[in-house]
């Protein structure tokens, strides 16, 4: 049953849950899977088309060097399948509001201009399309198409039609087998009802055009971590290592490290955690990948705090990766797109040195990935993360009563961290909805049903 709005978009009836977790990456799987396996009825509303987050994207773990898809496909399977976890893609959380020990939730289906439950997910739209973009999946250095589906191992596996890029030219719907695709499909209202939230909205990468001194983005072979993760992920843009300027492989590659984080002059004064090891581990692969290669990696401290980081770092250094501890004042490139990096070495007494290498890596700082203001009623601590009531006895929680939160949207923090916290947000969420014995019975059960229908598609 649907009726319009006042926006134009289509209001559907009203779906009862136990929990709405947003976001779909790997805490808000785990928070998700947790519940539902307690026999509670889940709502993940993730706006990206695809579940996974970025982990889905990375190529290894540290300190295990685990292949990280293999990792995270599992868990996005087991949610995908799970019985009482709905999944809500390319969707986003408009509006909550608290009703009693409750909230009403607004959820916006963004339109993919396909039939989701006719997308067979065959891809013959995709290589029908003649106009080629930048693909995001693959940190810009691929291409896709402006029909596409978003990636290899994406759940779901439907097409969205990207319209800003779009000629309307009707290859697509020539080729596509099931008559799927629809320029007329409009954006969804659905109204939620929920006991209980978990906020799992992840991070977002420092952007580099913030850091004017290191090229602003500008430079084609000083290139950001995440988009190193895509070069050494097996099914990456160019299948190998090489530079983006002239597909070499490059023989000499410089790592800075604290790229937006400890940084006052970009607004961040915390650490991100994570860059120390994700950086060590990507010179290790790289090493493997280039058994030529010399890697620099120039550093102010190496934070080597979790469980076998230190070994991992020690283990990096007895493989010939050279630690130069180093502040990293600038950097250029010379006429042949060769970053120079100026650097005061501090084991030097700050002698200042200009070194050349074929590409750079900006071992990018982790930001807040969303701000619920307005929108979903917690509260944001200084550095821009959702607040914790007690970091230290209580991190799941916010201080907002029945609001849970889980991952990196709390602060930076690694994949192990992650998940436990999300195991713990599950925990208090379950002990808040059987509290205020709050849980799906019969009828919201059957409307339930109804979800399921919604999330499978829509003309
Ligand atoms: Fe690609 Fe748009 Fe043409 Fe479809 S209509 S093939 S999406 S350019
Ligand atoms: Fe295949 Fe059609 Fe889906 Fe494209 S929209 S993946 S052609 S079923």
């Amino acid at each position: 049953m649907s009726a319009g709005s006042s926006t134009g978009e289509t209001v559907q009836q009203r779906l009862v849950f136990d929990a709405l977790v947003v976001g779909g990456g790997i805490a808000g799987l785990q928070s998700a899977i947790e519940l539902g396996d307690q026999g509670y009825k889940v709502l993940i509303v993730e706006k990206a088309p695809s579940i996974g987050g970025k982990m889905i994207g990375l190529s290894k773990v540290f300190p295990t060097l685990d292949c990280s898809s293999c990792i995270c496909t599992p868990r996005m399977a087991a949610a995908a399948h799970h019985e009482n976890v709905t999944i809500f893609t390319y969707s986003e959380v408009r509006r909550t509001e608290r009703a009693g020990s409750r909230f009403q939730v607004e959820v916006v289906r963004k339109p993919r201009y396909v039939h989701e439950a006719d997308c067979i997910g065959c891809r013959l739209c995709e290589y029908a399309c003649p106009i080629h973009v930048e693909h995001e999946f693959e940190g810009n250095l691929g291409a896709r198409k402006a029909i596409y589906v978003p990636f290899a191992n994406a759940i779901p596996q439907l097409a969205l039609v990207d319209l800003e890029h779009c000629v309307f030219c009707g290859l697509c719907e020539k080729a596509c087998p099931t008559h799927a695709i629809n320029f007329l499909q409009q954006p969804e209202e659905i109204a939620v009802e929920v006991g209980t939230i978990i906020l799992a909205t992840g991070y977002k990468m420092m952007s580099p055009e913030r850091l004017k001194l290191y090229g602003g983005g500008r430079l084609r072979n000083v290139l950001t971590s995440l988009q190193v993760e895509r070069l050494l992920a097996p099914h990456g843009p160019y299948g190998r290592v090489l530079r983006p300027s002239d597909g070499k492989a490059p023989s000499s590659i410089g790592y800075v490290q604290c790229a937006g984080s400890r940084d006052q002059s970009v607004g961040v004064s915390y650490c991100s955690r994570v860059c120390c090891m994700y950086a060590i581990k990507q010179a290790m692969l790289l090493s493997g990948s280039l058994p030529m290669v010399d890697i620099t990696i120039y550093y102010m401290d190496i934070r080597a705090f979790g469980k076998g980081f230190e070994q991992f770092f020690q283990n990096a250094k007895a493989m010939g990766i050279e630690f130069v501890k180093a502040k990293v004042g600038r950097i250029t490139e010379d006429e042949n797109q060769n970053p120079v990096v100026r650097v005061e070495v501090m084991e030097q007494d700050g002698r200042v040195e200009e070194r050349k290498h074929d590409m750079v890596v900006l071992s990018l700082g982790l930001l807040p990935g969303w701000d619920p203001s307005g929108v979903v009623p917690a509260e944001i601590a200084e550095d821009g993360f959702i607040r914790s009531a007690d970091p230290l006895l209580a991190p799941a929680r916010t201080t907002a009563e029945g609001i849970f939160v889980a991952g990196a949207a709390a602060g930076p923090k690694d994949i192990p961290d992650s998940i436990v916290e999300a195991g713990a947000a599950a925990m208090e969420a379950a002990i808040y909805l059987r509290r205020n014995g709050s849980s799906s019975n019969g009828d919201e059960r059957a409307v339930n049903e109804q979800a399921a229908v919604v999330a499978q598609g829509r003309g």
